[in-house]
């Protein structure tokens, strides 16, 4: 069985689609990873997840985030 990453949870969160899948990693989650390495992602200061930009990413924790 694979145990279910906090990277695993935001993979869910983000796509709906199940990162484990019985009970191996699925293709969809591999992908969604390599994907996010390339697109060098950085963590957001306000809410702790990985965006692109966290100066442009509409984040629910940001108070001055506007349109
Ligand atoms: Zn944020």
């Amino acid at each position: 069985m694979v145990k279910k990453t906090e990277l695993m949870k935001e993979f869910e969160e983000e796509t709906d689609q199940h990162a484990v899948w019985g009970g191996k990693v699925t293709k969809a989650f591999k992908e969604w990873k390599k994907e996010r390495r390339l697109k060098k992602l950085v963590i957001c200061p306000w809410c702790g997840k990985r965006v692109k930009n966290y100066t442009t990413h509409q984040c629910s924790r940001r108070r001055r985030w506007k349109g």
